[in-house]
């Protein structure tokens, strides 16, 4: 399989389908999950282009991940959770829905249940201000 322009992370790093962004530098973008499996669940992308890990450049990886690191915890304060999940799928059999490599942030709420991946849309006033909440506390701490 080769890489597809017109999955939805192009279009939303092109600026073609809007997005709930919370961070972006030269290299990465970061926006919520429009059907979050818990409050405050966001995306980590990379702007160069790839499908999955499988053709993913290990320095672009690590670009990757480096971000992850940074905003986990900044995801979990803004949102006052008690934990978080780190997930990143790889082919259709393994979940992967969309074939723009990305990793998942999704915080964990003590006996707060996770709902099933991609199966409600969250409202938008809703994923408006949760993207608020994390991108003040981001920028409290990298701004
Ligand atoms: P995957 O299973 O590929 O790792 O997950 C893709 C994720 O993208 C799912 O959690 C799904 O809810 C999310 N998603 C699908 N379409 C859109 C969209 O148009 N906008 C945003 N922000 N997230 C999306």
């Amino acid at each position: 399989m080769s890489y597809d322009d017109n999955n939805i992370f192009a279009k939303i790093l092109r600026g073609e389908m809007p997005a709930h962004k919370v961070f972006e530098d030269n290299e990465t973008l970061a926006f919520l999950d429009i059907m979050p499996r818990s409050k405050g669940h966001i995306l980590v992308i990379p702007k160069k282009p790839a499908i999955n890990m499988m053709d993913i450049d290990p320095d672009s990886l690590c670009v990757l991940i480096r971000c992850v690191h940074r905003l986990a915890p900044l995801v979990r304060k803004a949102m006052g959770a008690d934990g978080f999940v780190v997930q990143q799928f790889n082919e259709a059999a393994a979940g992967q829905m969309v074939f723009h490599i990305h990793f998942h942030i999704v915080p964990r709420y003590i006996g707060v249940p996770l709902k099933h991946a991609a199966s409600e849309m969250e409202q938008d006033d809703i994923l408006s201000a949760n993207a608020e909440l994390i991108r003040q506390e981001i920028g409290n701490q990298l701004g």
